[in-house]
């Protein structure tokens, strides 16, 4: 496995992009918009700056690995040589199953074709291709050069040999793979989301403020990060596109997003992403929104 094409220059996009140069591929990382490329490429070079200052890397490590590293907004030819094509687009099943056809047909015939999708069932993304048992799950987590963890999800039709090609390739990456069957938000999002909705649920209902609530989690139950803290660095567009998910999967209403969360993303409140979330975040810094003027 050599080549890599990473489709989505986004949050998880260029941290994927970014782990796989560093650890030797050659990467095609590909998007619609030129301005989310070039987000993408200056975030990489920031993290490779962090990095640099830690003494993690070399000077030369940070050049080889921008040099590892390509962009175009032209999916067809970025694809024409992938090994392995790890697809980090908005979630949203549509338009996967959209990029999935068109990966399908412009990929060599061999490749594995992986999603990132934190929630998007494996099954159905395989279903549009004629490849399904070379179609997989593998979910980094945010931020992708830091953590750890690499959920794989099989789908109904991955065979045991692409499984076994994932799992190997994401402990060559320096990750811990973890093997998930292919149900609704798997194992990290069927836990966490409803957390995370449950402490919006919790501010909605005026039961405490954005602050409280963050603090009794990371003090009490000893999180790194409060959860309203968290959806905000997830994106809070990705967090409502999971609950979703898992509401129209189990058709259970314990999974039914919270209409605070709900309004939030319709104003464009994405979060960290888009400046403003539970918190708003400038020049770097993070400020507490104050809760009670959303519901
Ligand atoms: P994001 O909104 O930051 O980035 C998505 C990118 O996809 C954008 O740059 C957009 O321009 C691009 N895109 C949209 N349509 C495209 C197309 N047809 N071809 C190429 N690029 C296209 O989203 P994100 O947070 O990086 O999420 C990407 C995926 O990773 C989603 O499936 C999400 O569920 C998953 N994920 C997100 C997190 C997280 O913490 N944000 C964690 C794990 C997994």
């Amino acid at each position: 496995m050599k080549n890599i094409t990473v489709i989505g220059a986004g949050t998880m996009g260029n941290g994927i992009a970014h782990v796989f140069a560093m650890k030797g591929f050659e990467v095609n990382l590909v998007d619609i918009s030129e301005s989310a490329l070039e987000r993408g490429m200056a975030t990489i070079n920031k993290n490779l700056d962090r990095m640099l200052a830690k003494e993690k890397i070399s000077e030369a490590d940070k050049a080889a690995t921008l040099d590892r590293l390509k962009t175009s907004t032209d999916m067809k030819s970025a694809l024409s040589s992938a090994d392995l094509v790890v697809e980090a687009a908005t979630e949203n099943l549509d338009l996967k199953l959209k990029i999935f056809r068109q990966i399908d047909e412009a990929a060599p015939e061999g490749a594995i074709l992986a999603s990132n999708t934190s929630s998007i069932s494996i099954t159905k993304i395989a279903s549009v291709t004629n490849r399904p048992e070379r179609v997989i799950g593998m979910h980094f987590m945010n931020p992708v050069p830091i953590m750890k963890l690499v959920e794989v999800i099989r789908g109904y039709a991955t065979s045991d040999e692409v499984t076994d090609t994932i799992m190997d390739l994401s402990k060559q990456l320096g990750k811990v793979p973890t093997l998930a069957n292919d149900y609704p938000g798997f194992v990290a999002n069927r836990i966490l989301i409803p957390m995370i909705n449950e402490a919006i649920y919790t501010l909605f209902e005026g039961v405490a403020g954005v602050e409280e609530i963050d603090t009794v989690m990371k003090l009490g139950m000893a999180h790194p990060m409060g959860p309203l803290q968290l959806a905000d660095f997830i994106g809070l567009d990705v967090c409502l596109a999971i609950c979703n998910v898992l509401y129209d999967g189990f058709g259970k209403s314990k999974y039914a997003p919270c209409p605070l969360l709900v309004n939030m993303v319709t104003a464009g409140k994405l979060g960290r992403k888009s400046g403003e979330g539970f918190y708003t975040y400038e020049k770097g810094r993070r400020e507490l929104v104050v809760s009670p003027s959303f519901c």
